[in-house]
């Protein structure tokens, strides 16, 4: 009766009732909003950590509504999946993320996150690759980014999705490598060019144990032949500990923060005279 009790608590709690309530009104709002208009994408650099010089920028999501202010794509992209309109808002992002690749230097990559939903509808993969043929950027200068848990959610449908893209030329980037519930089994069966490597790993290379852990990361890694990328470095100790271990690449606040494109191509040009 304690236990039943503490569950009805729970289940009713204010906090519980704000959080539904919040995400039944980012759904409303969603449904309403002018996802062209509203919708933006913002560039985050990834360079070599041997050279520093720019590689890629990864494409995050922003969304201002006129209801609700900002919301952050944590927040707003499974709402969309809910609501299912996750497909519309994807290739609306896509079309976005294309336009910015477009402006920027030929031997710079854009990496762009799929969700769950999208890796398993055939339809949105096979809309992919048509936006991408027509946009004439060259294939492989994209990158998309799927994250273990979206994979291993439907494997058969995602491994068929990943062969498609990756067919075309996309480069496939494992996402938040590390986090889910790995199994590593998988990785063999599938083409994946990159992995990142989430930012709790970073977060935890302070003392011994979590620098031993990331480096054997980095090391099965170069073992399986697939580059590495650090997530969320934000101090020059971590990234002087990813020099010494051999990770290929980093992204983070220590770099840049994300940023609108007008931002990005001037830092770009700062950045290649410093
Ligand atoms: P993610 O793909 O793991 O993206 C990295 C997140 O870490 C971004 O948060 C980025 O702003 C943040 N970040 C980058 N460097 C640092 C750092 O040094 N320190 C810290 N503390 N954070 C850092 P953001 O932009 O809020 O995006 C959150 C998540 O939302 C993303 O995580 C991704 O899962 C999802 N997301 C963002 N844009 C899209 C999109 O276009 N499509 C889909 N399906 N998901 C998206
Ligand atoms: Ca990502
Ligand atoms: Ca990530
Ligand atoms: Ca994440």
């Amino acid at each position: 009766a304690k236990n039943q009790r503490r569950g009805f608590a729970i289940l009713y709690s204010p906090e519980h009732e704000r959080r539904i309530r919040s995400e039944r009104a980012v759904e409303a709002a969603l449904q309403l909003a002018d996802l062209e208009a509203e919708m933006e994408v913002h560039l985050q650099p990834i360079a070599c950590i041997a050279t520093e010089s720019l590689k890629a920028v990864e494409a995050l999501a922003r969304w201002t509504s006129p209801h609700l202010g900002r919301v952050g794509p944590d927040v707003f992209i499974p709402s969309a999946e809910r609501a299912g309109m996750i497909h519309r808002l994807t290739l609306t992002l896509l079309g976005k993320a294309l336009a910015c690749l477009d402006q920027l230097p030929p031997d710079i990559r854009l990496s762009f996150n799929l969700s769950a939903h999208d890796i398993t509808n055939r339809e949105t993969v096979l809309s992919i690759m048509s936006l991408v043929r027509r946009s004439k950027i060259v294939p492989s200068r994209l990158i998309v980014e799927l994250t273990e848990t979206a994979v291993l959610r439907d494997f058969e449908a995602a491994e068929a999705s990943v062969r498609l893209l990756h067919s075309l030329g996309i480069q496939i980037a494992l996402d938040d490598f590390g986090t889910g519930q790995s199994s590593l089994s998988y990785l063999r069966q599938l083409p994946i060019d990159k992995v990142k490597i989430d930012r709790s790993f970073m977060a935890g290379a302070k003392d011994g144990k979590g620098r031993e852990i990331l480096s054997a990361i980095i090391a099965f890694c170069e073992s399986m032949r697939m580059q590495c990328v650090a997530e969320g470095v934000e101090t020059v100790t971590q990234l002087r500990f990813l020099k010494a271990v051999g990770c290929n690449d980093f992204q983070g606040y220590l770099l840049a923060k994300p940023m609108p494109l007008g931002d990005l191509l001037v830092w770009i040009e700062d950045h290649n005279q410093s």
